[in-house]
């Protein structure tokens, strides 16, 4: 594909457009750092404005509401289904559970899936699921005071069963291929395999249940160590022994990255997560802050010192690794981030806006289509092996993680430096490609 530089401002989509979705949804997406980087490298790479239009729109999305029979109560759950882009294979991503789902978001992270998959040369394609559930509602249509973590289970269980029995044939049918994300992880995955009894319609699942991966569990806090090693090395200069690292959020992403990084001699010196945080200048004891964790359900009052997610953002540190939700970096507190580079564990977390001001600042920033991938490239070996009764040693998975996700960051590196783009910019344009050049022979535009 030819190279065409371009300083033009990217088109935003047209409202008025009858075709559009945003007009059935009488809604118009706001502007997305995905769909702005998309439509940047897309006037870059010479694409014709409808053309953008089809890579960065949804092919479709499900609005639901789901009756759910919970504790003998009929709750009835709002959600959205995108099913954004399979021209490189079946609909892939996460569902997380939330009170402040909507179908914008769930739309960029769907659009985020279908760009992770092609940046990390995956067979997938890219969707997601958004279940609005409000906890604290919950405590109080069912009276329960405190906070009480097995009614939590079986809230998030049942939400989950009842969406895995209204969709089940996609998932049967290999249409849509669901993963763990936000609130939910292996036990909800495990109902939704109860429903289809195929091990490939769902990736994640519990160790022990039929075509289950090793491995799978920790890959995506592997990758991003993965990654975190290499921007040490190579773009800051350092050795991993000793570098100063926080952290937000300690769940299934970020306890097996904080436990790596420390066995590699690193200093996790604070993490944060919704109920408050903890800060050790020597480093935090990771195992003991995962007991913590179990025990109490958060980080804070482990350790010496609080920490608010605010005073972590702004810590001195070699490398922040923002790890549980998005848009937590922004234009408001970027110039206050302390750190030498960011390496995105979750999605999004750091705004359009906010990457302009990090770029400008020399803050180097990983994206999460390479840095959170692990996850996804572990999800590819978990469902085409679902059927294999001889099972891969974690090691073999974890190896396929680092591999996959080392051979792109080179080519994001290589291209970013290249065209003097950022490597977030330049790891898009490769996926771009990717899911343009199959598109294309697969006559979807
Ligand atoms: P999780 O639910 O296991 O943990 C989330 C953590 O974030 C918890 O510690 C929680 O307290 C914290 N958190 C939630 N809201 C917060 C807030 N407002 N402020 C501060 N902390 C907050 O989720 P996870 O599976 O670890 O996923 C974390 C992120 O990584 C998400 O953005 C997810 O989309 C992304 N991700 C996850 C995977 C995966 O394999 N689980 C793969 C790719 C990307």
């Amino acid at each position: 594909m030819s190279i065409r530089q371009s300083t033009d401002r990217p088109e935003g989509p047209k409202a008025t457009d009858p075709s559009r979705m945003e007009v059935l949804l009488q809604s118009v997406e706001p502007p997305t750092r995905s769909a702005t980087l998309m439509r940047r490298v897309g006037q870059r790479l010479g694409m014709e404005r409808a053309v953008i239009d089809e890579l960065v729109n949804h092919q479709q999305v499900v609005a639901f509401r789901l009756p759910c029979k919970i504790l003998g109560r009929v709750i009835i759950f709002g959600g959205v289904m995108v099913l954004h882009n399979n021209a490189r294979g079946p609909y892939k991503g996460g569902i997380r559970l939330a009170s402040d789902v909507t179908i914008w978001e769930t739309t960029e992270l769907a659009r985020l899936m279908t760009l992770k998959t092609a940046a990390t040369g995956i067979e997938f394609g890219g969707g997601k699921t958004g279940i609005r559930v409000d906890m604290a509602e919950m405590y109080r249509i069912f009276g329960r005071e405190g906070r009480d973590r097995a009614f939590e289970k079986i809230i998030t269980l049942d939400a989950v069963e009842c969406f895995a029995s209204a969709y089940r044939d996609l998932f049967a049918k290999h249409i849509y291929i669901p993963a763990p994300d936000l609130s939910t992880g292996p036990d909800e995955m495990a109902f939704i395999y109860n429903e289809t009894l195929d091990p490939a319609s769902v990736t994640g699942k519990p160790e022990g249940t039929h075509g289950w991966l090793p491995g799978r569990r920790e890959s995506t806090g592997y990758g991003v160590t993965f990654v975190t090693l290499r921007l040490l090395e190579e773009i800051l200069h350092r050795d991993v022994k000793g570098s100063r690292i926080a952290i937000q959020g300690f769940g299934n992403v970020a306890q097996p990255l904080a436990q790596y990084l420390a066995d590699l001699g690193a200093k996790v010196v604070g993490v944060t997560d919704i109920f408050g945080g903890t800060y050790d200048e020597n480093g935090l004891d990771i195992q003991g802050m995962v007991e913590h964790t179990q025990r109490t359900g958060g980080v804070e009052g482990f350790g010496k010192r609080s920490l608010t997610n605010e005073e972590l953002f702004a810590l001195d540190v070699d490398v922040l690794i923002p790890a549980a939700i998005g848009h937590v970096i922004h234009e408001g507190n970027a110039t206050k981030v302390r750190a030498k580079a960011i390496v995105e564990a979750a999605n999004m977390p750091v705004t359009m806006e906010a990457m302009d001001i990090l770029e400008q600042r020399g803050v180097a920033v990983v994206p999460d289509i390479l840095a959170n991938a692990g996850g996804v490239i572990a999800s590819m070996e978990e469902y085409s092996r679902s059927l294999s009764a001889i099972k891969m040693a974690k090691e073999d998975v974890l190896r396929i993680v680092r591999d996959r996700i080392g051979e792109n960051l080179d080519l994001s590196i290589k291209l970013s430096r290249e065209l003097g783009i950022s490597i977030t910019e330049a790891a898009t344009q490769l996926a771009v490609e990717r899911v343009y050049e199959v598109m294309v022979r697969r006559r979807f535009i």
